[in-house]
């Protein structure tokens, strides 16, 4: 596939029922080259997940109703989202709840509170895998 000179944007859906911590993600991270996108809930998070292309699925645990580690399982069994590169964001903490986001297919675990520098790491490195 031929890629434009300015290339397509790094695409990042953050899914997280806090607006504060929504509009703090998306203040971080959102420059010329990087779009964030928010969902409130993990239907909407679904929904959007399955009809736009992301570079990075940014995923909190406790959501109300359908909580992060459900959506993760979902987002894993589809194939249209089983392969884009989704970490858990959440203040749990707790060995035992990374190894369940783990088995539910998460990439990684970022702790709240997150410094910016620690997600604006992950997406530089992700970035520049996707080259
Ligand atoms: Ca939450």
């Amino acid at each position: 596939m031929l890629r434009r000179a300015m290339g397509p944007p790094f695409r990042i859906l953050v899914v997280e029922d806090e607006p504060v911590i929504r509009e703090l993600v998306r203040s971080m991270l959102s420059d010329g080259e990087v779009e964030v996108e928010c969902a409130a809930t993990g239907a909407e998070g679904l929904k959007l997940a399955r009809t736009t292309s992301f570079d990075l699925i940014l995923l909190d645990v406790v959501l109300p109703q359908l909580d992060g580690i459900t959506v993760c399982r979902m987002l894993r069994a589809d194939p249209s989202t089983a392969k884009v590169p989704l970490h858990m964001l959440t203040a749990k903490a707790k060995k035992s709840d990374v190894e369940v986001a783990m088995k539910a297919g998460a990439d990684g675990y970022i702790h709240k509170p997150f410094r910016g520098a620690e997600l604006m790491d992950l997406v530089a490195t992700l970035r520049a895998a996707k080259g």
